[in-house]
């Protein structure tokens, strides 16, 4: 059995956006060039910046007026309150933010070379321990919701469980497969909408995406194997959309990028809050696009997340 395609309209008063995943803090040395084994490089320049997938999506998603909850598991140390502070000004849920005193939060170490290269080593710490029993705790918001939107920096068996929960409660459930893993047909069902972006649908599929007709191949794979629909991000090109009834490109926005930091974070965040709002897929996937584009024009992840009011003027004819 395959999962319910999306729903055109939100039930009313359900247009709440649940999302599971990830918080790190992202300390970034901006070097020369990135250090060797064993090197020590003198020179770099510090700074921290909240990070980790599923706050990335969630501020997205709160930024594009998106009413959001967000569950998450984040050390009782200073990285967390840090991290619980920035996602309180943004307004959003946070009852289901478990504070773990026995893992430190999510910590994600970059250096940055300055030719843009880059190197990253990411501790997960009490992400790694968001459990199957934290997302059940939460049932109640994720069943009041319209759209829970999921990522793969938590354990597989945690996603796969608020995704059948979800499923159980009738919401649509959007998985962005990254960091890519290989995943258990069970989880595919039960995922109404899939967005890799190039890399993932490649390691997902077995197929070098890379083109729209090469997209095209792997949406139907990963259909085959129980999803509801798929969209490949392809970066400036847009976005290629499959779903049971048709399979088309839709165009990026021409911008001068500059950063393309979570560009795919963004896109997620923005892509739910439309649905949950009733939006039909293409005119989501066309704001999405449009929220990821102003993403690119700026410097960071967070920072450079756009509000409504300016996704809204960038789809202004
Ligand atoms: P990820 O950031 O996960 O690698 P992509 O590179 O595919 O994902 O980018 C996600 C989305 O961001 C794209 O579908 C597109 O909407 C937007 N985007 C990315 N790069 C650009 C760009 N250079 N110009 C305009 N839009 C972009």
């Amino acid at each position: 059995m395959s999962a319910r395609p999306l729903s055109r309209t939100a039930r009313s008063g359900r247009n709440l956006v649940v999302v599971v995943g990830s918080s790190n803090t992202d300390m970034i040395v901006r070097v020369p060039r990135v250090p060797k084994a064993g090197e020590t490089l003198l020179g770099g320049e510090f700074s921290t910046a909240a990070g980790g997938k599923g706050a990335n999506q969630a501020v997205a998603a709160a930024r594009a007026g998106g009413r959001v909850a967000f569950i998450a598991r984040l050390g009782r140390d200073s990285f967390g309150n840090e991290a619980m502070e920035c996602l309180r000004k943004e307004g959003m849920l946070l009852s289901h933010v478990v504070r773990d005193s026995a893992h430190p939060s999510g910590v994600a170490l970059i250096f940055v070379g300055s030719d843009g290269e880059n190197s990253i080593a990411v501790a997960g710490g009490a992400n790694q321990h968001l459990s199957q029993s934290d997302v059940a705790a939460a049932r109640g918001v994720i069943a009041r919701a319209r759209i829970l939107l999921l990522q793969l920096e938590n354990p597989l068996k945690t996603v796969a469980a608020a995704a059948r929960i979800a499923r159980g409660a009738g919401l649509d459930v959007i998985l962005n497969p990254a960091p890519a893993c290989p995943l258990p047909d069970a989880l595919l069902r039960d995922v109404s909408l899939l967005t890799p972006n190039e890399t993932e649908a490649s390691l997902l599929t077995g197929c070098r995406v890379n083109s729209i007709g090469s997209a095209a191949k792997a949406a139907r794979i990963l259909q085959g194997r129980g999803v509801g629909s798929v969209i490949i991000t392809l970066g400036a090109k847009g976005a290629f959309v499959a779903t049971r009834e048709r399979a088309e490109l839709v165009a990026g926005f021409r911008v001068k990028a500059v950063d393309t930091t979570a560009a795919g974070d963004v896109f997620n965040g923005a892509l739910a809050v439309r649905l949950a709002e009733g939006c039909p897929l293409l005119e989501a996937v066309r704001f999405a696009n449009a929220a990821a584009a102003i993403s690119v024009t700026r410097l960071g992840a967070q920072p450079s997340i756009p509000t409504r009011r300016e996704i809204d003027s960038m789809l202004q004819p």
